[in-house]
């Protein structure tokens, strides 16, 4: 791995590379993962409920089954499977049956390969760009999954979490007392202006998953990086969230999901956490 430190000529590109091949897998993990899921919760509901077992089929695998198109489940040969490239070489359109294919592979693919080389750039290619890309592609995955079910499925924000803590433990990028401290205050900010919401409005105001999400971010950003994260999700959140709601003249209660705000600003804080704060403290005269 030094020897890519040596040569960046070599490991941006070979960076970029991985990058388009870790963004075609996390688009079948938004695509598949969610309707995996469900099957399963209908299964134990069912389960729960005493109610006779339906048999229904699974929901293609998320490793094993090979990709198709939706429409006409035409199996793709190796070269119409190339990230990027496939798309645009066939100009969003499926050879078979000519039916559009999503703009959201070639935008996953090319925003991971785009992370991905920020990631090696910022932290190199040790193990602190390796753990920086983890991050940033369950990021990408829990922001694919919100915008599309406006779900964050413990089966990834559990998991990012822990793998922080992990990482604390030998000291990757902080001690292990900010990560847990972290971790606890992102769950319960969160959980604390759910619960008063609550009181107040009698409305939930926002999913468990955003608290499990902000605890996650909290375990690898650590203690300080927790109140930079809320401020700056909520800037982002209102600033895209008003083009949204304008363009697409829905009324004020439509529910948007916070996780894509929270994975946006817990990845800037965890890049450029230190020179955000510092340039404030600096800004509010307080050093
Ligand atoms: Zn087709």
């Amino acid at each position: 791995m030094a020897f890519l430190d040596q040569h960046p000529g070599l490991g941006y590109p070979a960076a970029a590379g991985l990058g388009l091949l870790i963004g075609s897998f996390l688009n079948v993990v938004i695509l598949r993962l969610p309707r995996r899921l469900e099957w399963q919760w209908k299964r134990d509901a069912r389960e729960a409920l005493e109610q006779p077992d339906i048999y229904e089929p699974p929901p293609p695998g998320i490793v094993v089954e090979p990709s198709h198109c939706p429409n006409c489940k035409h199996k793709l040969a190796w070269y119409e499977n190339i990230p990027l490239f496939s798309w645009l070489v066939q100009r969003g359109k499926c050879r078979h049956c000519a039916a559009p294919i999503s703009i959201q592979y070639p935008l996953v693919e090319a925003l991971t390969a785009l992370l991905v080389v920020a990631c090696v750039w910022q932290f190199g290619f040790g193990w602190q760009g390796f753990g920086a890309i983890v991050l940033t592609c369950f990021l990408i995955a829990l922001s694919g999954i919100d915008l599309r079910t406006q779900l964050l499925p413990d089966q990834l924000t559990l998991p990012l979490m822990w793998l922080g803590l992990i990482g604390s433990l030998d000291n990757l990028y902080m001690p292990a007392k900010p990560a847990l401290l972290g971790a606890l205050a992102g769950y319960l900010s969160l959980w604390t202006v759910w619960w008063l919401f609550k009181q107040i409005t009698g409305k939930e105001g926002m999913g468990h998953g955003d608290f499990k999400l902000l605890a996650a971010l909290g375990a690898w950003c650590g203690l300080k990086g927790i109140l930079p994260i809320i401020l700056l999700s909520s800037l982002v959140g209102a600033i895209i969230g008003s083009i949204w709601l304008a363009s697409r003249g829905r009324d004020r209660a439509t529910p948007i999901p916070f996780g894509p705000y929270l994975a946006i600003a817990g990845w800037i804080v965890f890049f450029w956490g230190e020179q955000i704060i510092g340039a404030y403290m600096g800004f509010a005269g307080l050093r």
